[in-house]
C-alpha cells in the first residue's frame, strides 16, 4: 500500500543565524515520487533547507514531517533520505567499489550481499565494471554517478541532490540532466534537488519551488511558472520577462496595475503592420539594439512612451545576423492582452 502522507512537509519553518533570516516561514508538501527543484539564486536559503530535511540542522521554528512523521528533531541517521554533494565526497583511499558499498560496510551487510548490490547500482548508473578504479581514475561525470550509487544503494525514500552537476561542463551537463530524470523514473524515490540554474530546474523537475530571501515566491511545474510568473522576481529569474507598470502599463492596457511579457510572445512588425483581431497591445517605437543569438534573435525596442521593451524573433530566415530591423528602425510590436501576466510584488 503506498502511503498518503507527502514524502517531505514544511510547516511555517524558519532558520535564523542570529540576524540573519537564511529560511523565514516556509512552508510546501512533495507528494512521494516527486521530482522536487528548489530555485534561486545564491543565498536564498535553499541549502539550508535541503540541510534541515538532511537532519544536518535543526529549524528555529516551524515543524518538518518525512511521510507523515514529525523528524524536526530526530538526528540525520533516523531520517530515511541521503544527500549527493556537488564535490561528490568520494573517499579517494578507496575503490569504487568500497566507495558504493560504504553504507553498507556500516550496516554490517555480508560480502556476498554487497558486492551483489554494487554490481547492481553500477548498472543503474551505467557504470557496469568499474569496481575497482579509484575515484582518480574517473571523469567529473563518472565520479558524479558514483556518488549517486553510493547513496541510492540504501535504499533512501527521499534523495536529496545539492547543485550535483555544478561542477561539470555545460554539454555533460546537459546530459547528465536526462540521465539523472530517468534514474528517478527508474528509482521511483522522490527526489529534492537543489540549483541555481533555471534551465536545470525547469529541464528536469515536476515542481519547483522559487526561493528569493529564505522566502518561496511561487511553487508549480515549469511552465506554469514560465507562463504565468505571480511576481517579479519569478517572471525575471526564470527566463527573460518585460516588467511594465504605471504610466507605460496604463498606456497599453488601459490599467497602472504591473504586469509581466515574455519576448517571444511579442510580433515585431513594421510600423503599418495591422493589429489584426483580437484584444491586443500596440506599441510604437525605434530598434536601439539586436543581439544575434544563433536561433533567435533579441531586439530591444524604445517605446514612445520610455518603456524598453525586449523582443524574441525566431530566425527562419537566412542572414538573420544581419537583423531584419536595424538600429533606428521605426517599428511596430502587438501581442494579445491574455499573454500579460498581472504580477503581485
Ligand atoms: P548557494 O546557492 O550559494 O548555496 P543558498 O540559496 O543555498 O545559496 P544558503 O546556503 O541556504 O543559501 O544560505 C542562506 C543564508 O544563510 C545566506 O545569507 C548564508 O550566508 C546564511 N547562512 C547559511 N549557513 C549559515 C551559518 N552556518 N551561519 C551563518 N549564516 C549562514
Amino acid at each position: 500500500m503506498t502511503d498518503p502522507s507527502p514524502a517531505v512537509e514544511f510547516t511555517d519553518v524558519s532558520r535564523h543565524f542570529d540576524e540573519v533570516r537564511a529560511v523565514e516561514r516556509v512552508s510546501f508538501r512533495i507528494p512521494d515520487g516527486e521530482f522536487f527543484t528548489m530555485l534561486g539564486p545564491s543565498g536564498s536559503g535553499k541549502t539550508t533547507c535541503l540541510r534541515l530535511i538532511a537532519g544536518f540542522d535543526r529549524p528555529t521554528a516551524g515543524h518538518i514531517q518525512l511521510f507523515g512523521r514529525d523528524v524536526t528533531k530526530l538526528p540525520p541517521y533516523e531520517r530515511d533520505v541521503n544527500t549527493v554533494f556537488q564535490n561528490y565526497a568520494l573517499f579517494p583511499h578507496m575503490t569504487v567499489g568500497e566507495n558504493i558499498a560504504y553504507g553498507l560496510m556500516v550496516k554490517k551487510v555480508p560480502k556476498a550481499e554487497r558486492e551483489r548490490r554494487v554490481a547492481e547500482m553500477l548498472e543503474l548508473v551505467r557504470l557496469p565494471g568499474l569496481h575497482r578504479r579509484k575515484p582518480s581514475q574517473l571523469s567529473g561525470g563518472q565520479q558524479q554517478r558514483i556518488a549517486l550509487a553510493r547513496a541510492l544503494i540504501n535504499h533512501p525514500r527521499v534523495l536529496l541532490l545539492d547543485e550535483p552537476l555544478g561542477a561539470l561542463d555545460l554539454k555533460l551537463r546537459q546530459q547528465m540532466q536526462i540521465e539523472l530524470k530517468a534514474l528517478q523514473h527508474e528509482v521511483g524515490i522522490t527526489f529534492v534537488f537543489v540549483t541555481h540554474d533555471q534551465e536545470e530546474a525547469m529541464s528536469m523537475s515536476d515542481r519547483i519551488a522559487v526561493f528569493n530571501l529564505g522566502r518561496i515566491e511561487q511553487i508549480g511545474p515549469p511552465a506554469e511558472l514560465y507562463e504565468q510568473p505571480q511576481t517579479r522576481f519569478v517572471a525575471t529569474f526564470v527566463g527573460t520577462s518585460n516588467l511594465l507598470e504605471g504610466d507605460a502599463a496604463a498606456a497599453l492596457t488601459g490599467s497602472p496595475t504591473a504586469f509581466a511579457v515574455r519576448p517571444e510572445k511579442i510580433r515585431l512588425d513594421d510600423e503599418s503592420a495591422e493589429a489584426g483581431s483580437g484584444d491586443m497591445c500596440v506599441a510604437d517605437g525605434y530598434v536601439q539594439e539586436f543581439l544575434y543569438l544563433g536561433m533567435h534573435t533579441r531586439y530591444i525596442v524604445k517605446l514612445d512612451n520610455g518603456a524598453e521593451i525586449t523582443v524574441a524573433r525566431q530566425n527562419e530566415q537566412i542572414a538573420a545576423e544581419q537583423g531584419v530591423w536595424r538600429p533606428g528602425d521605426r517599428v511596430r510590436l502587438i501581442w494579445p492582452k491574455l499573454a500579460n501576466n498581472p504580477l503581485q510584488g
